[in-house]
């Protein structure tokens, strides 16, 4: 066991996670040995797990939630999107043992929306939401020069707080108007505690794309909602499995082939 490359992913919870499973199945086409683990780590023991791991040989770490901002204080270097988002999901070292950070979600979303002919540039793209993953897609959204970048969520303050963090992007808060939108993205967790709805009907209609960052199960409520307007709808998989490729890029300096991984035989 000893000549594999240890990995992992670090959350809390961590039984849902199907990064073990994806990054297996990159490591088996690209011919490399890897056990890549899946941690359960509360808060409190966060920073001294990733010192002792690195320390102990792990090569790179994926962090979910609820790590994704507090394991910034552990590494030693940063990347500019982590700079700017104040998040990471990946972390690696490099030849003098420091801790790198990275983020690779906003690169998963576009590269999905590339994959599925889905066009950013000169559309108009609505987030729904402010948390996290709303927050790890919209710079790289923002680069793609939409007509017009704009977010809403249920708490009006967070609105308020994303506009000033991203104010070097062209981001407005969404208001009614007569503007149909191109690219609905749902970033909320709003469909777990119960049905999906939001006030913005009369700016949908048949060529709306509808993404739900949300996968399997949990998107169902979202598309649900959607086909009233339309059936162009994708979920989150892809950025999931494209995040994950990202991820795989940055301690192997090589793209996995991400064609073949399918995530219906996996449970959430
Ligand atoms: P956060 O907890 O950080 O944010 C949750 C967001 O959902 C907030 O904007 C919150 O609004 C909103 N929300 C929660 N409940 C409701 C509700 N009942 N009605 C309206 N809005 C609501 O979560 P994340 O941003 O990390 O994750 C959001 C989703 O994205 C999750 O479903 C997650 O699985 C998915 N995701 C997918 C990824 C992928 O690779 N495909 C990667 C990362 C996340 P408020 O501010 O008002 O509380």
């Amino acid at each position: 066991m000893d000549n594999e490359i240890k990995l992992g992913v670090i959350g809390d919870p961590i039984d849902h996670s199907m990064s073990p499973y994806i990054h297996a199945q990159f490591a088996k086409a690209a011919g490399l040995k890897i056990n890549y683990k899946p941690f359960h780590v509360v808060e409190s023991d966060l920073n001294e797990f990733i010192e002792s791991f690195f320390a102990e040989g792990g090569y790179g770490l994926n962090v979910t939630l609820p790590h994704k901002l507090n394991c910034v204080r552990s590494a030693d270097i940063l990347s500019g999107e982590v700079e700017l988002l104040g998040a990471a999901n990946t972390l690696s070292k490099n030849n003098n043992n420091k801790i790198i950070a990275s983020s690779t979600d906003g690169l998963g979303f576009i590269k999905d929306c590339s994959d599925k002919n889905i066009e950013i540039s000169n559309k108009r793209v609505l987030i729904l939401g402010a948390g996290g993953a709303s927050q790890s897609i919209i710079p790289s959204i923002a680069r793609m020069n939409p007509a017009k970048l704009m977010v809403d969520n249920r708490s009006p303050d967070k609105i308020e707080q994303l506009l000033e963090k991203f104010s070097s992007f062209r981001l407005e808060p969404f208001q009614q108007s007569d503007e149909p939108i191109d690219l609905l993205i749902n970033a909320t967790s709003a469909a777990l505690s119960g049905s999906f709805d939001w006030n913005i009907h009369s700016q949908l209609n048949k060529q709306t794309i509808f993404y739900d960052l949300s996968y399997g199960k949990a998107s169902e409520k979202f598309f649900s909602w959607a086909s009233q307007f339309s059936r162009n709808g994708f979920d989150g998989t892809g950025m999931l499995i494209a995040q994950a490729a990202f991820s795989f890029q940055s301690w192997f300096d090589t793209f996995p082939d991400i064609s073949n991984i399918n995530l219906n035989n996996v449970n959430d």
